[in-house]
This record gives structure tokens, C-alpha cells and sequence, in this order.
């Protein structure tokens, strides 16, 4: 006898099969099917506007034409997929393009390393490196700071849950205050210099995202990126910028340190790197810096061939200034939509906060940026909270690419759910 399974709604098999891990799907409870530029459809059919981004993975938005179309022309002739750290066409393409566009118009000088694909694969080498440069251990992360889920990138991490997961102690961090976090008038610079200049520790390197995406959209002065650098300077300690999820044109430039006119020892770069959402990430490291020997980092999935298709392709936004100018343009618009909002709406004692296409509202009220977000979601709208913990930020993350009317139609959709969740 055959028995049946019992009906299935569309999420049934997740729930089944699929570990308690899982997250975003409990926030939005769809199954998707197709995607493209902001928009997203589940499997009925339904449009969601895509202000989420892949966390900062889809900074082109979805399948974008190029690249999709280059990936397809490569995939049809037989194109290498994967290759560990062999030299292959693709991955030659990759480097010169990005040689030529973006290092040397910025005049930086930098070897690329390929480690792992993911961002915490590029933190992880970009920490070991820096202690075996410097022969020192300690690395200082900031408050509230992320920089991935595997051990020596969580033990920098500022959130304590997180942290608890490791389930063994994570050694070998110093935490200093982030820009703002003593109140605007401390320089928190300062503390940091007294940590260093203290000869009970042995810090190899900081390191600092300027905007902190998941920690709730801190944003670094520019003033207070330089004062960072040359304090490292001084204390001949290396500076480690993690622009995972910053980089790659989220907040207006290439790099997001660009504007503070700093050029660190480390980059790390993933997220968005590759354009299409294909997993790939570089460290970037000063020539002199580069004394791996052969082979004494590697991993398997360090040639992904097809993202080096698409990263390639994905480099032509950046050949000129237009897209940089559009995200400026964009960034004004969310800005002004968001100081709006917090004006007009003063029970969210919300203040606005971020750079670029990656800003948010913060509001001290329990649990009201999840409400807002959850709105959004059943009117139509990916939003995700930040902050860590508290999850206290609404935090607005487009496609650097989206269309003005797709713009304001999200930002359409976040005032009405704001309006139907205030206090
Ligand atoms: C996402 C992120 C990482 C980790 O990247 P994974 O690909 O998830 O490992 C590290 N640092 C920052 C700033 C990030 O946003």
C-alpha cells in the first residue's frame, strides 16, 4: 500500500528537513522561485521588492544581464568551473580588470590573495597573516563589530550570542570603543592609543569596518578613519579593513575607506565581489606583507571560476564614475525619506544612521524595528533589522542598480508600515 505524505504547503519540507539554524526563512516565510534586478517572486507568483540585497551579496541587484549573459557564454564553452589556485583564463581576466580599474586609478598597491570563498575565509587569512607578519596575537575589533561565523573571525565579534556559540573560549581579542560609542565627544581613538602604547599586549593588528553592517549601522567619521590609521601607524600595528559588506560601491566609492584617504595593510572584500551573487571573496594585502610560502594557506573552492566570470564583467560599473554618482543621488533620497519619517514620527525616537545605499533608522523601542520589518514583508518589501542583539535598525539595503521608481515604491512601502506599527 502506497500511503500518501500528508499536504504540503510549500514550507513543509524546510521545516522537516531542514535544520533549527535556519533563519531568514522564518522571517519571511516564502518560497522563492525567480528574481530579478530588486524584485524577487515566490512560487505563487507574488513580487516583493528586494531591499535586502543577499545581505549585501547583490549589490547589482538580481541576475544581472551582463553578467548572467557572460556566465552563460562561458559555461556553453566549456569554461574551466573549478581549479583551485591554478592560473586559468578567467581568473587572469579577473586580475587585470581589476588591476586597471580599480587599483590603479586609486593609485593602491596591493597583491590579491584568494582564500576560501566566503568573507569569513578572507578575515580568517587577512588575521593570520597579520600575526605571522608581525609575530603577535592580539587582534583588536571594535564594539559592536562582525566579521564572521568561524573561530578567529567570532572571536572579534561584539555580539555575545554569537560569541556563545563557539562553545570554547575566543582568545586573543581586545576590544576597543567604536567611533560614537563614548558619546559624540570622546575621541574613542584615544582609548585605543592607551590600549596599544600598554606593554602588557601584543597586537598584531585592528581591524574596522567603516559602516557596521550588522551591528546596527555605525558609521566612522572620515577624521576619526585617519586618526585610526595613524595611530596604527605609530604603534606599528596593522590595520585590517573589513569592507565585506561596505565595499563594492555600497557606500558610494569602490572601497567605502576611500573618502578618509587611508590605505590599510589588509582589505578584506566578499559580498559583492563577484556581481552576480556567485560566492567569492580576496584579501588584499600590502606587497611587502607577502611573505606566505607556498601553499601554507589553501582551500578548494579558492578558483571558483564562474564568480571570476561575472567579477570581471561586474568591474565594467566601475569604469567610470556614473554608478558612483547614481549611489550618491540614491543615498540623498534615503536620507531624506528616512530623517522624514523620524521627524514626522516622533514616538519611534527613531534617528537615521549609515552611508550610501546602506542606511537605516535606529529606534530604542523594543522589538519596533523587527514590527516594521515584518510589516514591510506582508505589504511586499525585504528589509532586515541590524544591530546585533537589541536588532534595533531598520536597515535599507537596495541594489546600488535599483530603478528610481522601485526606489520610491520601497520607500512607499516603509512609511506605510511605519505608520501601521508606531506606537
Ligand atoms: C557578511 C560579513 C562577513 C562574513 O562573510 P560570510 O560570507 O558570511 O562569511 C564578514 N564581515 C562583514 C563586515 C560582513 O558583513
Amino acid at each position: 500500500m502506497v500511503t500518501s505524505a500528508p499536504a504540503m504547503s510549500g514550507l513543509d519540507v524546510f521545516e522537516e528537513l531542514e535544520s533549527e539554524v535556519r533563519s531568514y526563512v522564518r522571517a519571511w516565510p516564502a518560497v522563492w522561485s525567480r528574481a530579478h534586478g530588486a524584485s524577487l517572486w515566490d512560487e505563487d507568483g507574488r513580487e516583493y521588492l528586494d531591499f535586502f540585497s543577499g545581505a549585501g551579496g547583490l549589490n547589482y541587484g538580481h541576475n544581472p544581464d551582463e553578467m548572467i549573459a557572460a556566465l552563460t557564454r562561458y559555461l556553453q564553452s566549456q569554461g574551466i568551473i573549478h581549479s583551485l589556485d591554478m592560473a586559468t583564463t578567467a581568473k587572469r581576466d579577473f586580475l587585470r580588470r581589476f588591476e586597471e580599474v580599480v587599483l590603479l586609478p586609486r593609485g593602491m598597491n596591493y597583491k590579491v590573495m584568494f582564500p576560501g570563498p566566503t568573507g569569513t575565509n578572507a578575515v580568517e587569512a587577512s588575521l593570520k597573516l597579520a600575526r605571522k607578519v608581525t609575530g603577535r596575537q592580539d587582534i583588536v575589533s571594535f564594539t559592536n563589530a562582525f566579521h564572521g561565523m568561524t573561530l578567529g573571525a567570532l572571536a572579534l565579534s561584539g555580539n555575545v550570542v554569537k560569541r556563545e556559540s563557539a562553545g570554547i573560549p575566543l582568545e586573543h581579542q581586545l576590544t576597543a570603543p567604536f567611533d560614537g560609542e563614548l558619546g559624540e565627544d570622546v575621541d574613542t581613538v584615544g582609548v585605543l592609543d592607551t590600549m596599544l602604547a600598554d606593554e602588557s599586549t601584543s597586537v598584531a593588528a585592528v581591524i574596522v569596518e567603516t559602516v557596521q553592517g550588522e551591528g546596527g549601522l555605525h558609521t566612522a567619521h572620515f577624521s576619526w578613519l585617519q586618526r585610526l590609521s595613524e595611530c596604527c601607524k605609530r604603534h606599528d600595528v596593522l590595520l585590517i579593513v573589513d569592507d565585506i559588506q561596505a565595499g563594492c560601491g555600497r557606500t558610494g566609492t569602490f572601497f567605502s575607506f576611500e573618502p578618509a584617504g587611508i590605505q590599510p595593510d589588509l582589505v578584506c572584500l566578499s559580498k559583492s565581489i563577484s556581481g552576480s551573487g556567485l560566492p567569492m571573496s580576496l584579501t588584499l594585502i600590502r606587497p611587502d606583507l607577502d611573505i606566505w610560502s607556498p601553499g601554507e594557506h589553501n582551500g578548494t573552492f579558492r578558483g571558483n571560476n564562474a564568480a571570476f566570470v561575472t567579477a570581471t564583467e561586474a568591474l565594467s560599473w566601475w569604469a567610470d564614475e556614473s554608478l558612483a554618482n547614481e549611489v550618491r543621488r540614491k543615498s540623498e533620497i534615503i536620507h531624506t525619506e528616512l530623517a522624514s519619517i523620524a521627524e514626522e514620527h516622533e514616538s519611534l525616537r527613531a534617528t537615521p544612521r549609515g552611508r550610501g545605499l546602506l542606511q537605516g533608522l535606529h529606534t530604542p523601542i523594543d522589538g519596533l524595528a523587527s514590527g516594521i520589518c515584518h510589516e514591510a514583508f506582508e505589504r511586499g518589501l525585504l528589509m532586515e533589522t541590524s544591530g546585533g542583539a537589541a536588532s534595533d535598525v531598520i536597515k535599507l539595503m537596495p541594489p546600488l542598480t535599483i530603478e528610481d521608481e522601485d526606489l520610491e515604491r520601497g520607500l512607499a512601502i516603509l512609511r506605510a508600515s511605519v505608520e501601521a506599527t508606531a506606537p
